[in-house]
């Protein structure tokens, strides 16, 4: 992709404009060779209070103030389409005919009532344009999101959006993208990330694709509808609240879409399992707590999942075994801190009854209470190391 400086009198892009009132846009710029909107602009339609922001745009030219460079998209040969710079054209536009007034000496004046030289100088004030050359869809359109991003670096569903830009990208914005939908910090509860990042888009997509966000994307790319996405996103949400009664800080972000195909077409006793939730929250013995929606969904079955403080029976045996067999063939102790010290118990073999088992790294540190970060310790060096 190439891009070239231009330099466009406000005369110059203004010629030809035109005023829909049916559409609420401005549709052309440059004698008819500028395309002031192009479809895929339509998100970024300014929503706020359009008369001050045009206003504003004229006393800067009044004043000599820099606008900001424009960015054009060359199309075909004798015709650009205006990747970032609408708002300012249409607002120059719309003052050059007449449509709104600025204020002079307390006076509203529309364009033509100004004097002649203060006309002259707003239609030569000069502006800048980048025009965009050899650009294919996706990198126009990549180029394009990171303009409207302010120069932030675009995450990857920002450029999903832009690789498969289309009607169905236009209508899931719509839905999941607003931060007006009336039902976006409830989907905040469960869904990390924010609506104009395109976080809970990509969560959706995510469900509703098992993970192969870019093959639906592509699929569904023409999709004049996008009845399939928020149906399940629908599903997945209302089936979370039905079934989780309390909404707590550490259901947000959880895998829910992955838990909504393993265990929703289970029938629980939702009283019990509620109460399972309340009674394990408050359990200090676990120390993954944002697991525990997955291990009550899954019948209170898989204790890996919670990383509990203590490990059991048959862990401890394992681990003693482990120890003792090895302590034996190296003629050390079966407890690694006596070998360590080095003094009297260095070459002792503990009874499993004198042994205990500790974290490798500390469980208070995120330490899993699995084979792998278990080791068995004399009583005196696990309480020696539990004082620490
Ligand atoms: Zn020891």
């Amino acid at each position: 992709m190439k891009t070239t400086p231009e330099f466009y009198t406000v005369k110059q892009l203004c010629e030809g404009f035109i005023w829909s009132n049916e559409d609420h846009k401005g549709l052309n710029g440059l004698g008819g060779k500028l395309i002031i909107q192009p479809e895929y602009q339509r998100n970024f339609l300014y929503a706020n209070d359009n008369s001050k922001l045009e206003i504003a745009v004229i006393e800067s030219i009044r004043n000599g103030y820099p606008l900001g460079v424009l960015y054009f998209n060359k199309i075909k040969d004798d015709m650009m389409e205006v990747l970032d710079g609408q708002q300012r054209i249409t607002s120059l536009g719309r003052f050059l005919s007449d449509k709104f007034s600025i204020m002079l000496d307390g006076r509203p004046y529309k364009f033509s009532k100004l004097p002649k030289e203060m006309r002259e100088q707003i239609e030569n004030t000069q502006i800048m344009a980048y025009i965009c050359t050899e650009g294919t869809e996706y990198e126009v359109m990549k180029w394009f999101t990171i303009i409207n991003m302010g120069g932030i670096k675009i995450n990857k569903q920002e450029e999903r959006n832009a690789s498969y830009y289309g009607s169905f990208v236009t209508l899931a914005k719509q839905e999941f993208s607003n931060k007006k939908n009336s039902n976006m910090a409830m989907w905040q509860s469960y869904i990390k990330g924010s609506a104009d990042r395109q976080e809970i888009l990509e969560c959706a997509l995510d469900w509703v694709s098992h993970g192969k966000i870019d093959d639906y994307m592509l699929e569904h790319r023409n999709d004049t509808n996008i009845d399939e996405l928020k149906d399940h996103f629908d599903d997945v949400i209302t089936w979370v609240k039905g079934t989780f009664e309390d909404v707590n800080p550490d259901m947000c972000g959880l895998k829910w879409g992955e838990m909504y195909d393993t265990y929703h077409t289970n029938h629980y006793d939702l009283f019990e399992l509620n109460s399972k939730v309340r009674e394990l929250r408050t359990d200090d013995r676990i120390n993954a707590h944002r697991n525990i929606y997955e291990y009550v969904l899954g019948g209170c079955e898989n204790d890996s999942l919670l990383n509990i403080r203590v490990f059991d029976k048959s862990q401890k045996v394992i681990l003693y075994n482990r120890q003792t067999i090895e302590a034996n063939e190296k003629g050390v102790s079966n407890c690694p801190d006596c070998v360590l010290e080095g003094k009297v118990n260095k070459t002792k073999i503990w009874d499993f009854k004198d042994m205990e088992a500790d974290h490798i790294k500390a469980w208070s540190k995120g330490g899993p209470t699995s084979l792998d970060n278990g080791q068995m310790l004399c009583k005196h060096h696990n309480r020696a190391k539990g004082n620490k």
